[in-house]
């Protein structure tokens, strides 16, 4: 046995929590696919068995659709629907056929076909459209075993005797579906970044996770002691006695606080000093609304919507979109419900053949730019929300404005829905409030003509981070760039509350830097309205509200804002913040 000195691998955290625990690595590796020339009289038999271990492949993904619509809900099992999809589409079929037909057996005929496919999105370097081609890998991969009769490795998975944490290159949806097994700790991947649909899957089932490892597979063996800590992005393979210790502590203070933070639940987010700021939470799906409450979150403060037009068959319809926004606003009421318009196009596209042919995808044709330029898909989405309106307290919200000529045009088509909807009949709130997302720096800088035409900002500090510092949000590679106490981003979001306190209109912040406890600090500091966090960190902010002075937030986000070190203005943040007593209900 080799001994191994502890090492730190550090990633992107994708999921909370830390595990430790002994490796079980999934290699990930392309299978070998045969090659092997057919005679002419052989080729019907060789479509026959091709097409079986198609309908094979899409029996078991229906069967896994199943088993996650019932653990996890709808809107993740229609990952599922989006790989059943990719074995429909039948250009690429006729094509994986011809080759058949040329004398290949099926094995390779689909594979070339297949890998085409996935290495011609894989190369487009989006870290979204590399989802998608993972996808279209994992769907072969299927198809290649069920025509071999080999057991796929991450099949394993769903049969695990003893406690693990999974170590792996890339995991798909499908994997990360198995992993509900109680005897997956958590996971490590080389690849993905916070929005991958591995990584949301995993703050959904609640398994810590570090994604963007870059190379952690080719480091960890089977059985080596492992710990992935998901609160800081990191692994620490073959940890030393203090290590395990130090963690060991954490692991505890971290159950205890987290149990302990529940209690802040129906408490008001109030400074010592009598600041009040809204705490609310983003979701993704609907099914995701029980956590937002049961974490005491004061409504939600970003729905993405795309997440109900990717990965299906066609675009969802008004009365489907408005039976969803309708059970969400119910749900939350009183309290508030933000809907974002679709943020599709560049990064986000409709189904795994439609990838955007772009250089730049996150500055190309996304959010607003997309939603104006297809009418129909907006106009549909905006009367099913409005319609949504009359039953709870519904607010719209357009992303990706980067100019006033976009805010104006959306207005302009919300007018004519609601008077469509009036003529129809049909019941909405007029006053429903309308705001924009403030994540370009264009939109920063000209936000008091903007603030004429919206009721509230919501700054979007993950594109405004990755615009403000020319580094890509999903790319590990310059991860370190991406900075959110960079001076520059200070002075963005500080500029933003500005103008919308002078204009008397609210201003919010639902990127991540509302679930980091640090900057949401400096965020209360610099006079935020509303943090829309991640549900599950609602509490420690909340805690964290309660705490502090805002006296003291203020002055330090001041000096954030006029210093130029981050790291400087971290150990003030943490220094402060350990001041205060939390006023802890008895
Ligand atoms: C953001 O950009 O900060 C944001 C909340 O939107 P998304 O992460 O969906 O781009
Ligand atoms: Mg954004």
């Amino acid at each position: 046995m080799t001994i191994k000195i502890e090492k730190v691998v550090n990633g992107i955290a994708a999921s909370p929590g830390i595990a430790m625990g002994n490796a079980m690595v999934l290699s990930n590796r392309d299978m070998l696919v045969p090659l092997r020339r057919l005679e002419p009289t052989q080729l019907d038999d060789e479509i026959g068995r091709l097409m079986r271990a198609i309908d094979l492949s899409k029996g078991q993904l229906r069967e896994t659709r199943q088993m996650v619509a019932k653990d996890m809900g709808e809107s993740y099992a229609r990952i599922f629907d989006a790989h059943v999809m990719i074995l429909e589409d039948k250009r690429s079929l006729d094509q994986v056929v011809t080759r058949i037909r040329e004398g290949y057996n099926a094995e390779f005929a689909f594979n070339a076909v297949f890998s085409k496919h996935e290495k011609a999105l894989w190369e487009k370097g989006d870290v979204y459209i590399k989802d998608r081609a993972g996808d279209i890998r994992d769907v072969r991969k299927r198809v290649l075993s069920n025509l071999s009769g080999t057991r796929r490795e991450a099949e394993e998975l769903s049969n695990l005797d003893s406690d693990v944490i999974v170590i792996a290159n890339d995991l798909s949806p499908a994997d990360t579906a198995r992993m509900r097994s109680e005897r997956v700790l958590a996971f490590a991947t080389d690849v993905g970044g916070r929005t991958s649909h591995t990584a949301i899957m995993a703050r959904s089932l609640e398994i810590p996770a570090t994604v963007g490892l870059k190379n952690v597979v080719s480091q960890v063996e089977d059985g080596d002691l492992v710990i992935v800590d998901g609160n800081r992005g990191r692994v620490v393979i073959a940890p030393s006695k203090d290590t395990l210790a130090r963690y060991t502590l954490e692991v505890e203070r971290y159950a205890k606080v987290t149990k302990g933070l529940l209690r802040f639940k129906d408490l008001p987010a109030v400074t010592i000093d009598d600041r009040s700021i809204m705490l609310s939470a983003n979701i993704e799906s609907h099914e995701e609304v029980d956590s937002v409450i049961e974490h005491g979150a004061e409504g939600i403060g970003l729905y993405r919507t795309e997440f109900i037009y990717i990965g299906r068959e066609g675009l969802p319809g008004e009365d489907e979109q408005h039976r969803i926004y309708k059970a969400v606003a119910t749900r939350v009421a009183p309290h508030p419900v933000i809907i974002r318009t679709m943020d599709l196009g560049g990064d986000k596209f409709l189904s795994p053949f439609e990838s955007p042919k772009e250089m730049n995808p996150y500055l190309g044709w996304r959010g607003i730019r997309f939603g104006l330029a297809r009418k129909d898909i907006m106009k549909t989405q905006l009367r099913a929300i409005l319609r949504a309106s009359a039953s709870g307290n519904v607010k719209i919200m357009y992303p990706m404005i980067s100019g006033l000529e976009e805010v104006i045009s959306a207005n302009e088509i919300l007018k004519e829905t609601k008077e469509e909807l009036g003529r129809e009949g049909q019941a909405f709130d007029d006053a429903c409030e309308i705001g924009i997302m403030v994540e370009t720096p264009a939109a920063v800088m000209i936000a008091e003509e903007l603030a004429e035409h919206v009721d509230f900002f919501s700054i979007g500090s993950n594109d405004l981070i990755q615009y403000a510092l020319a580094a890509d949000r999903g790319n590990e590679k310059v991860a370190y760039l991406y900075e959110p106490l960079h001076p520059a981003v200070l002075r963005f979001i500080k500029r933003t509350i500005d103008v919308g306190k002078k204009s008397g209109i609210w201003v919010g912040l639902c990127g991540e830097m509302a679930s980091d406890v640090i900057c949401a600090f400096v965020l209360l500091g610099l006079g935020i309205d509303e943090l829309s966090a991640s549900p599950y960190v609602v509490p420690e902010i909340k805690e964290m509200v309660r705490s502090v002075y805002f006296k003291d937030a203020k002055a330090i986000a001041e000096e954030a804002v006029r210093g130029t070190d981050p790291e400087k203005t971290k150990k003030m943040v943490t220094r402060s913040m350990g001041k205060g007593t939390p006023d802890m209900p008895l």
